[in-house]
């Protein structure tokens, strides 16, 4: 277990949001497996957004924010264009965000064979996709990179707790954080 010291405590408070787009929620389970080291994290960075907080709007001045997901509906595009224009350094956490990763194996099909097949094929009562209250899917795939600026990128799928902590306490003692050294794809 690495216990990288982050920011001297005097150092001021970093606004830090996290956001999940089309990933499987392992890299937040990463993070939460930080543990009690969340507790030092805590000490010198407030969570203003994400799915560990009820936040329902993305607040302005971001400092942090850690993107885990590829970008696959226009739900997904408008909240992170907003969430960069908001954030001081954006950081691609993971191999979705990264890449694309499993969620951009659809990118072989075209959206209308997807469709049958989820609402028509295989679906318990066959229908058609509803019209309202889903996400418009985009036709492919994208990662992060595609759609807005990316500071910095973690790859792993996840990436391990060991690294987030790491990366995280780099950031926030203004050091230059190096993941490649930590994490590789698919680790
Ligand atoms: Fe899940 Fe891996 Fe994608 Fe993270 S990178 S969201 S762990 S599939």
């Amino acid at each position: 277990m690495t216990n990288a010291a982050p920011a001297p405590a005097s150092a001021p408070r970093t606004r830090l949001a996290t956001v999940w787009l089309d990933g499987c929620s392992g890299c937040h389970m990463s993070l939460l497996d930080i543990d009690e080291r969340i507790l030092e994290l805590a000490r010198h960075c407030d969570f203003v957004y994400g799915p560990l907080v009820d936040s329902k709007l993305v607040p302005e001045n971001i400092d942090v924010t850690l993107v885990e997901g590829a970008v696959s509906s226009d739900h997904d595009w408008h909240l992170v264009s907003e969430l960069r224009k908001k954030s001081k350094l954006l950081i691609a956490l993971g191999d979705c965000a990264v890449t694309g990763n499993v969620p951009s194996m659809r990118n072989v099909m075209p959206l209308s064979s997807i469709y049958r097949k989820v609402y028509r094929d295989t679906a318990a009562i066959p229908g058609e996709c509803p019209k309202d209250g889903v996400p418009k899917l985009l036709k492919t795939v994208l990662p992060v990179n595609q759609v807005v600026s990316v500071d910095l990128y973690l790859p792993g799928c996840p990436p391990s707790a060991d690294t987030l902590f790491q990366v995280l306490s780099d950031v926030l003692a203004s050091r230059e954080p190096n993941p490649l050294l930590l994490t590789r794809f698919g680790a």
